[in-house]
């Protein structure tokens, strides 16, 4: 049986993206080939939030006590190796055992998927189709990998993903790509990957999602769109507001909503700041 490494699993609504407001299963594994060090921060500069919370691991048992961080990447602890400690290795029948006790009906119905990270395309592609075949998640239609975008699927998934997606009428496979502009720190070369997004459509449907708060972070945004369109990508694109807590969500929200109408692209919100102050867990 397989094993994935789990840094949190809960029940809410998701607040982004093409699912926003759907009831949602958030599956977020450990591991990211990125840091995103600068949400938030002056260009070129990196946070160090998540620095004073490493130093002070041994107050923290378990993610619900971990600090929200208002710059850097906000869900810190389910990459960064200080903080693996508090996301066990679990086999993929106590995972969906888990699910099962968390859903409200104690069965799939109208909820949806969303595995999340980290990055959850990394090596832990080899681990899904067992979670996905279990009989407890047969009744499961909706699944979104929440992704930046820098993964290739590997042949055997996106085949496995490809059968999935055929075996029940009304399934659907989502990719929410939130590809990395450089005002996250991470290097254009490494983070804009269309080919990659692209084979992404073969198997689902992907869409791109920009954390924006500048005009130059908007025109990062216009000139990848115009980098993944050039490859061949036909998948809808939304702007989302940086902000992992309120008070700098809220200096951007509608600005970043005007930018959205006036480019002609989608806006994303993330309900889970305003409704849940984006707390772990939720
Ligand atoms: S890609 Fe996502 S999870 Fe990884 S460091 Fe960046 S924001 Fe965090």
């Amino acid at each position: 049986m397989s094993k994935l490494k789990v840094a949190e699993m809960f029940y809410s609504i998701q607040g982004e993206g093409r699912y926003m407001g759907v009831p949602s299963v958030f599956l977020r594994t450990f591991g990211c080939n990125f840091t995103c060090s600068s949400f938030g921060m002056p260009r070129g500069q990196a946070s160090a939030e998540r620095d004073s919370v490493a130093a002070k691991i041994e107050l923290y048992k378990n993610y619900e006590d971990l600090p929200l961080v208002s710059t850097g990447c906000d869900s810190y602890a389910s990459w960064d190796p200080r903080f693996k400690d508090l996301s066990p290795l679990l086999e993929t029948d106590a995972i969906v055992e888990y699910i099962m006790n968390i859903l409200p009906y104690g069965e799939w119905r109208r909820e949806h998927l969303v595995i999340t990270g980290g990055e959850p395309l990394l090596g832990w592609q080899r681990a899904y189709p067992d979670l996905l075949k279990h009989e407890d998640m047969a009744a499961l239609q909706e699944i979104t990998f929440e992704t930046n975008g820098t993964q290739k699927l590997s042949a055997e998934f996106k085949d496995y993903l490809a059968q999935w997606g055929m075996t029940e009428p009304g399934r659907e496979i989502t990719f929410s790509v939130s590809a990395k502009l450089p005002g996250s720190g991470e290097r254009w070369e490494e983070a804009i990957q269309p080919d990659i997004v692209c084979e992404y459509e073969q198997v689902g449907t992907a869409y791109l999602k920009f954390v924006v708060a500048t005009d130059e972070d908007i025109v990062d945004a216009k000139n990848a769109i115009n980098e993944y369109r050039a490859a061949g990508f036909t998948g809808e694109v939304y702007l989302m507001p940086v902000g992992g807590v309120e008070s700098v969500y809220a200096l951007n929200n509608r600005r970043v909503a005007e930018e959205a109408m006036r480019h002609g692209l989608r806006y994303s919100d993330r309900l889970q700041v305003p409704l849940f102050k984006n707390a772990w867990g939720t």
